[in-house]
């Protein structure tokens, strides 16, 4: 009975002692690693969980009250945001800023408040901040230009108009922002007829000389003849996309036969066959085509200040804000109509 024992001074004992301790201490070691890499990875985790996620609003508060970061690095902050369009993190740090009472820049950051406003779409807002603005400084040509903006996008342009003779005292250029505001009022206006408008659009045209573009859309759509009646020759490349989609009834041969680019325009079109060949090389490519081809013309819209560029036409660049800065680029592309017109004939 006594053999199943082993006695403590027996060298088996020692040697069983000796295993289970490096056993344990392997087992603690592996335990140890295996607990560190877990507490390891939940503080990774909730580290990168603050990037991931942005301070709540209450979260901004303490953040801004606190002073742990300038006023500066707050503004650049939210200028990150607005470059980013997330236009309500940029509004909630310029309120919170404008909250502290002693900032040290309460002037400029209500006009970046106002302009997130503006940009972001909170007209009425925007109104009150920059009205704010000039209420103390009413000679602020940024806030003034601003606020001219939003009277413009709320299509209240009796006091967009109003806003151009401060400015107008300060010495800025501002005929071209009046008569492209009182197109605009006519253009929005429900209470007189097509004919009306048409010929008050005239007037300002012959007048001005100005907003070729924006007038002769109009009249081209609601008045061809009178507009082919006083067509300007030396606008035919910037008015290229009007005069591609024009109706072929409402074609005028005579003028189009007096002018090198719309008889090669009119060609590539396939209405007429004026011209051979054509400089543009989009033309080109379509006149010597002659039909035979699914391939037409489609447009891209510039900014001439700015460079960028718009799938759609603008008449105020949404970029820059500039007036008349327009530039129209043609392009090729195929003629999704032809095939819509080819099937359509397929069928009957
Ligand atoms: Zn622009």
């Amino acid at each position: 009975m006594n053999s199943f024992f082993i006695e403590f001074r027996d060298p088996l004992f020692s040697i069983i002692v000796f295993f289970s301790i490096i056993f344990a201490i392997t087992f603690f070691s592996y335990w140890w690693s295996k607990y560190r890499r877990n507490e390891d990875s939940k503080y990774l985790d909730k580290f990168l969980k603050q990037f991931s996620t942005l301070p709540s609003k209450d979260e901004l508060k303490v953040l801004i009250s606190s002073g742990d970061l300038s006023e500066k690095s707050w503004l650049l902050l939210a200028h990150s945001y607005y470059k980013s369009g997330n236009y309500e993190k940029c509004i909630e740090i310029y309120n919170e800023i404008l909250n502290l009472g002693a900032s040290k820049n309460r002037q400029e950051t209500m006009f970046l408040l106002g302009r997130t406003y503006l940009k972001a779409g909170f007209l009425e807002r925007a109104k009150q901040i920059f009205l704010s603005i000039l209420k103390t400084n009413p000679r602020t040509p940024e806030a003034l230009k601003s606020l001219l903006l939003v009277y413009e996008q709320m299509r209240d342009y009796k006091s967009a108009l109003d806003v151009l003779e401060p400015l107008d005292e300060l010495n800025e250029d501002i005929f071209l922002e009046s008569t492209y505001l009182k197109v605009m009022e006519i253009l929005n206006n429900n209470k007189i007829t097509q004919e009306e408008k048409s010929k008050k659009l005239l007037d300002i045209y012959i007048n001005s000389h100005q907003l070729t573009y924006m007038l002769f859309e109009y009249l081209f759509l609601h008045n061809p003849s009178l507009a082919w009646e006083h067509f300007d020759h030396s606008k035919s490349e910037l008015l290229s996309d009007i005069l591609w989609k024009i109706e072929p009834k409402d074609l005028n041969l005579d003028i189009i036969s007096q002018n090198g680019y719309l008889r090669e325009l009119y060609s590539a079109r396939g209405d007429v066959e004026l011209a051979k060949s054509s400089s543009v090389f989009e033309l080109d490519v379509l006149i010597k085509l002659e039909g035979k081809a699914k391939a037409t013309l489609s447009f891209e819209y510039m900014c001439d200040d700015c460079k960028t560029v718009q799938p759609f036409v603008f008449h105020r660049c949404p970029s820059c804000h500039s007036i008349g800065s327009l530039y129209v680029e043609c392009h090729l592309s195929k003629d999704f109509y032809k095939d819509i017109g080819e099937e359509n004939n397929s069928f009957q």
